[in-house]
């Protein structure tokens, strides 16, 4: 038996089959046609699936299921509604079994997926709660009990990317005040080190960018922050600090086995893990007890396939 994970993203969508061991054995993707609406996108998803099956001699009936990681969140009724993809309250649950009636199909948000795919076969492998942060252009998170992704009661739990841990010179996209988002980002970095420097601050990181404060991003700063630069180094200080809250947040409300990181800005986990668990002890309400493991995600951009597949 085989399973089919498919990563839905603004840009492109990616679809693996994948073996019972977690190994993507077949991939294929192709462009999000996001101009040409909803139903042309769910139409180049059959496309992309059934071509993928076909090239590699595969039926369907060899399938035992298709996962699908969007990026947003799927409500109850199995209404989509994605900014990213300009859809409003799509039947998207329902527009995937008229296309696969043959296979069961699963759909959950896109990080709640990736932190799936950890929990089964990658850094947070054999854990029973075990907490994932998508540090990307936002926040993402996933929660995963027992091997199997948490959402709550209404399909909205999981949001950690949206928990308000401090109040911020900007608001989140959401309209609130104070996400953990509008702290740990890529997009958060940028932000903090444009405002540092549009303030009369002195760094590396302007030179990095021959000036032009748009061509900063968070790679850069942490380059900076390797070099010594103390406004890379106020901005990396505060990025961990409102890690860590979270982090003891989360470890007060579930205690979780396993804290891994994940995402673009995880590339640079050597200096985000780097001394963060004392810093996550100041904040734990049982300060003297062991808590979770802090680590970086293992299967990269993969998590999104491997765990749709098994959702
Ligand atoms: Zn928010």
């Amino acid at each position: 038996m085989y399973f089919v994970g498919v990563d839905i993203g603004g840009t492109g969508i990616q679809a693996g089959v994948v073996n019972e061991f977690g190994k993507i054995l077949f991939r294929k993707e192709c462009k999000t046609d996001v101009d040409s609406g909803f139903e042309k996108v769910m139409n180049d998803i059959n496309t992309l699936v059934r071509s993928l099956l076909d090239e590699n001699n595969i039926s369907i009936e060899n399938i035992e299921s298709i996962g699908f990681g969007v990026p947003s969140f799927i409500n109850k009724t199995g209404l989509v509604t994605c900014v990213n993809l300009g859809w409003f309250e799509v039947d998207f649950m329902d527009a995937l079994k008229r296309r696969f009636p043959e296979v069961k199909v699963n759909a959950e948000n896109d990080a709640t997926v990736a932190a799936l795919g950890e929990a089964k076969f990658g850094s947070m492998k054999g854990a029973s709660v075990a907490v994932m942060y998508t540090l990307g252009t936002g926040v993402g998170g996933g929660i995963i009990i027992n091997e199997k992704a948490f959402t709550g009661a209404h399909g909205m739990g999981s949001e950690i990317g949206h928990a308000i841990i401090g109040e911020n010179y900007f608001d989140c996209n959401c309209g609130n005040n104070g996400c953990l988002e509008t702290f740990c980002s890529a997009t958060a970095i940028i932000k903090y080190a444009q405002k540092l420097i549009i303030e009369g601050r002195k760094s590396v990181i302007l030179d990095l960018v021959e000036g032009d404060l748009e061509q900063i991003t968070a790679k850069t700063v942490f380059d900076a922050y390797r070099q010594g630069d103390e406004v890379a180094i106020k901005i990396i200080t505060r990025f961990k600090m409102y890690l860590a809250k979270a982090m003891a947040s989360i470890i007060n409300i579930l205690d979780p086995e396993i804290i891994s990181i994940g995402g673009g800005v995880s590339r640079a986990s050597d200096i985000i893990l780097k001394d963060i668990e004392p810093i996550i002890r100041e904040y734990v309400l049982y300060r003297n007890e062991d808590f979770a493991k802090i680590v970086c995600a293992s299967l990269g951009s993969d998590a999104g396939i491997i765990g749709a597949a098994f959702l």
